[in-house]
C-alpha cells in the first residue's frame, strides 16, 4: 500500500484550502490525497466574512504578495466597503473603516482550488466515501469505498461533532436565502444589510441579511439562532413576507435557493484527536460559536498549521494560553441568547453601533483586554453577569 505524506479527508472549503496552502509551502513536494464523495462541481453554499483593508494590514506583512496574503482575492464575487444595519434603536450604516464585506461563491473557490491542485504532480484526487478513520502507529489510517490509505497525518474534515452535552450551549444558525431578480430597480448595490431585525423574533434572534449584487439581483436570507429548525415553507412565508414589506418591487423570480445549518456551540472540540489526525473546517471546532462565521477563521488556521507543519514537522496550531478567554466570551453569549436573557435585536443594536471597527477586531479575536471591557460595558449589565455565572456553573457541573 502507497503511503501518502498527506491524506486529506473531505475536500470541501477546509479540505481544499489546506491543500492549496501546503502546495504554496516548502511541503509543496509531498505527497497528498484528496478524498471525497462528491464532485465539487455545484454553487452549493457562498462564504461571506470581512477583512481589514490591505493597507489597515500590519507592515510586518508588506513582503508578502497579495496572492500571499489573500489567495482567493481575486476570485471574490462581491467586495462592499460598508455595511447597513436594521434594529430596534438605530437603522443605518455601520462605521467599519479598515474592514470590507466579503463574498466568495464556492463555484469559484473549488474551480480555482482544482486549478491550481492540477499543476501538480504531487496531488492525487479520489471521488469515494469514507467510511473509518483510524490512528495507527504507522500513521493515519483511512478506509474509503473499502479501500485502505495510509498518510502520515490525516487531515479531516467529515468528522461530525456531536452537540449533546448538558453542560455545553448548543445553538444552530439555521437560514434559507433566495437570489431574487425583480421586475424593476429595488437594491442600492452598496448597501449590503448585515442584519434586518424587522421580522418577528419570536423569543429567539431572528433576522434577514441582504446582499444586493445589483440594482435588481439580491441575495435574501432569513437567518435564525435557536435550537430547533422550522420546516421549509416557514422559512419562505417570512422571507416572502419581508420582500413584500421591504422591498419596492412587485414581480421577483427566485433564481437560486441557499439552506444551511451551521453549529453555534461551545462543546469543547478535538482538533488533534491523535498523534497522526488532525480535525479541520468544522469539525475541528474552526466555527466561532457566537457568529457561525468559519470561512476566514479557517483560512488563518490552516496557514498556521502550514507554517507549524514546515517548521517543526508538526501539524499542532500553538494557541498561547490567554486567547482562551474568547471561548469564554462566546459561551457567556451563547447562554444570554439560550435563556432569551435579554432580547437579541438589542444586543446586536448595541455591539454594532456603539462599537465601531471594535466589533469586527473583537469577533476576529485581535482585540486587547482593555478594548474588551469597552465593549462589555455597553452590553446590559445584569443579563450578562447572570450568563457568566451560569457559564461558571455549568463547567464546574461538566
Ligand atoms: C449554506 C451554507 C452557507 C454558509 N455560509 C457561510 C458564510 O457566509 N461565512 C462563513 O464564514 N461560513 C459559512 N458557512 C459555514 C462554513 O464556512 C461552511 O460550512 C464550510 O463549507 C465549512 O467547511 P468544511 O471544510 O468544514 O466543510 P465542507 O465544506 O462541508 O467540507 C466537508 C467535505 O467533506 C465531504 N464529506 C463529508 N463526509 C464524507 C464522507 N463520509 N466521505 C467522503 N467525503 C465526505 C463533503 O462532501 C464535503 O465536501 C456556511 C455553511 C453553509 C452550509
Amino acid at each position: 500500500m502507497k503511503k501518502y505524506d498527506f491524506i486529506i479527508a473531505g475536500g470541501g472549503m477546509a479540505g481544499l484550502s489546506l491543500a492549496y496552502y501546503l502546495t504554496q509551502s516548502p511541503l509543496s513536494n509531498r505527497s497528498i490525497l484528496i478524498l471525497d464523495r462528491e464532485q465539487k462541481n455545484q454553487n452549493d453554499r457562498t462564504w461571506c466574512f470581512w477583512e481589514r483593508e490591505l493597507n489597515a494590514v500590519g507592515s510586518d506583512q508588506s513582503s508578502r504578495t497579495l496572492a500571499q496574503l489573500r489567495p482567493f482575492e481575486s476570485i471574490l464575487f462581491r467586495t462592499w466597503r460598508s455595511l447597513f444595519f436594521h434594529g430596534p434603536t438605530y437603522a443605518g450604516e455601520l462605521d467599519m473603516r479598515g474592514y470590507q464585506y466579503k463574498m466568495l461563491r464556492s463555484i469559484d473557490f473549488y474551480t480555482f482550488v482544482e486549478t491550481e491542485l492540477a499543476k501538480w504532480p504531487t496531488v492525487e484526487r479520489k471521488q469515494a466515501t469514507i467510511q473509518r478513520i483510524k490512528d495507527t502507529p504507522q500513521g493515519g489510517f483511512v478506509i474509503a469505498d473499502d479501500e485502505p490509505y495510509i498518510a502520515d497525518y490525516v487531515f479531516d474534515s467529515t468528522f461530525t461533532l456531536k452537540l449533546d452535552q448538558p453542560e455545553n450551549h448548543n445553538l444552530l444558525q439555521h437560514f434559507k436565502g433566495w437570489v431574487i431578480k425583480a421586475s424593476t430597480p429595488c437594491f442600492d448595490p452598496k448597501r449590503p444589510e448585515i442584519m434586518d431585525f424587522r421580522v418577528d423574533q419570536q423569543g429567539d434572534c431572528r433576522f434577514v441579511y441582504v446582499l444586493p449584487f445589483d440594482e435588481k439581483t439580491a441575495l435574501v436570507e432569513y437567518t435564525i439562532f435557536n435550537s430547533t429548525l422550522l420546516f421549509d415553507a416557514e422559512y419562505d412565508v417570512v422571507l416572502r413576507q419581508y420582500i413584500e414589506n421591504f422591498l419596492t418591487t412587485d414581480a421577483y423570480e427566485i433564481c437560486e435557493t441557499e439552506y444551511g445549518v451551521i453549529p453555534m456551540s461551545d462543546e469543547p472540540t478535538q482538533e488533534n484527536p491523535s498523534d497522526h489526525i488532525v480535525r479541520i473546517g468544522t469539525s475541528g471546532g474552526f466555527t466561532k460559536a457566537s457568529t457561525g462565521y468559519t470561512f476566514h477563521r479557517t483560512q488563518r488556521y490552516l496557514q498556521d498549521i502550514v507554517r507549524n507543519l514546515a517548521e517543526t514537522g508538526k501539524p499542532q496550531r500553538t494557541i498561547p494560553w490567554f486567547t482562551r478567554r474568547f471561548k469564554l466570551y462566546d459561551s457567556i453569549f451563547l447562554n444570554v441568547l439560550e435563556k432569551n436573557r435579554h432580547p437579541a435585536d438589542d444586543i446586536f443594536t448595541r455591539v454594532y453601533t456603539e462599537n465601531p471597527r471594535r466589533v469586527f477586531k473583537f469577533l476576529d479575536e485581535e482585540t486587547h483586554l482593555f478594548e474588551e471591557i469597552r465593549l462589555f460595558a455597553t452590553m446590559p449589565f445584569w443579563p450578562f453577569l447572570r450568563a457568566f455565572f451560569d457559564v461558571l456553573r455549568r463547567k464546574i457541573a461538566g
